[in-house]
């Protein structure tokens, strides 16, 4: 079959990787006249590995983890624990580890995994009607924003600002005698966080936010933000300090206003941020453009490259991956909301999350983070699933 894939960030190169594999002749369409990728770091969670796995990739990105131990979950702005996850556990429990990596070497990752000349640079696809014509099927992968998402379903809001911005960076590491807390501190005055996860080789990946206005200077913003988390765990500062000005990342996330009708029209299906864009409060938005990857080409295995076949075959990747993304969708709405309270409500958020036992938060979090490449997160059995099939 040939296959039209528009875009070539993470969402779409997976996608193409995994159709590749299958022998399908693959073309993936880029707008940028370079192969690239911004943002710093990324945390790839368990069934964000295990779909990276069905695609020949997981060993990689799995020498790449750093062994993280038992701590990790949401902790006061001090570092104190409110909710314990046991990464450990979690593991154990997911077949993976959650692994941090640069998002450039994991862009590269999935490149090279593509023979050469798959992508085209300086490529864009202005509509659908571009491409629809020269491939059996076609992928739209092109991201938050995308334009084929708003040609194909013109009454949809599409995207909506958070009204939280986030800055990324990655530290090249922390005092000696300096232990960084695992997991996510949460500040219940200002509703503002900071994150940070160990990397291979010792370097440190750190995420803070807010939601009021910060300096636009880089300089003048690093001063503000160490300013701003001064009576933080000392780690933040430490880390902060450690970064250059110019390497932090600094965006506005931003979501779906609602899940998509659909994932698929005809032969072309949504994939990635194209048809599921969330905020990172799980850090999901790119494992769930893997797991998309890994069913859309399952499903389209095996069919003969009959118009019938292929457009069924999407219906099915529409009845597994829809509720699915829906659900994560809605998660990462609900946890925005929570992480993001201040005041009293925080408090009673944070004494709610105290009472919480690790066993019973980390089994809850390794049910959502699991994903049988053979079977999808969700099956024929899932009452949500069986609906959508029809
Ligand atoms: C602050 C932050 C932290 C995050 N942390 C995590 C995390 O820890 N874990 C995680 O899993 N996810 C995380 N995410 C989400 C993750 O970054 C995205 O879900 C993922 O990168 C989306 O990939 P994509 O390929 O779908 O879209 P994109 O990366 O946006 O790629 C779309 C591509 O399509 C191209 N394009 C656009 N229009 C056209 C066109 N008309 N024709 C041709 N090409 C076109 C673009 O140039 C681009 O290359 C985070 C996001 C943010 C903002």
């Amino acid at each position: 079959m040939r296959v039209i894939v528009v875009g070539a960030g993470l969402g779409g190169l997976a996608a193409a990787v995994a159709l590749h594999r299958d022998g399908h002749e693959v073309v993936v369409r880029e707008r940028a006249a370079e192969l690239r990728e911004n943002g710093t770091a990324i945390g790839i969670m368990p069934n964000g590995v295990l779909a990276l796995d069905a695609l020949g990739l997981g060993a990689a990105v799995r020498e790449r983890d750093p062994g993280w131990g038992a701590g990790g979950g949401m902790l006061d702005r001090r570092g104190r624990p409110l909710l314990v996850t046991d990464q450990a556990a979690l593991r154990a429990r997911t077949g993976a580890p959650a692994v941090v990596v640069a998002r450039r070497w994991l862009h590269g990752l999935l490149a090279d995994a593509l023979p050469a000349g798959t992508v085209r640079t300086a490529s864009p696809v202005r509509a659908l009607a571009d491409v629809r014509e020269d491939a059996d099927v076609v992928v739209v992968a092109d991201g938050a924003r995308s334009r084929l998402r708003a040609e194909l379903f013109p009454a949809h809001p599409g995207l909506v600002g958070s009204g939280e911005t986030a800055a990324r960076a990655i530290a090249p590491g922390l005092p000696e005698g300096l232990v960084a807390p695992a997991g996510e501190l949460l500040d219940h005055r200002t509703g503002e966080r900071f994150g940070c996860m160990a990397m291979a080789g010792g370097a440190v990946y750190w995420y803070s936010t807010w939601r009021v206005r910060a300096p636009e200077d880089p300089e003048q913003r690093r001063r503000w933000l160490l300013e701003r988390r001064a009576d933080w765990h000392p780690a933040v500062a430490a880390l902060v300090g450690a970064t250059p000005a110019d390497a932090v990342h600094v965006v506005e996330t931003a979501q779906l206003a609602r899940p998509l009708p659909r994932l698929v029209d005809g032969r072309v299906a949504l994939l990635g941020d194209a048809a599921h864009a969330m905020t990172p409060d799980l850090g999901q938005g790119a494992c769930q453009a893997f797991e998309d990857a890994v069913v859309l080409a399952a499903e389209l295995r095996g069919t003969d490259g009959g118009i019938d076949g292929i457009e069924a075959a999407l219906r099915r990747y529409d009845a597994r991956r829809g509720p699915r993304t829906a659900q994560v969708q809605r998660r990462a709405r609900r946890a925005h909301r929570m992480l993001t309270l201040r005041g009293p409500r925080a408090r009673v958020r944070d004494a709610a999350m105290r009472l919480v036992p690790a066993g019973l938060a980390t089994r809850a979090l390794g049910a959502q983070l699991a994903f049988d490449p053979q079977r999808g997160a969700r099956t024929a059995d899932d009452p949500v699933t069986a609906d959508r099939l029809g």
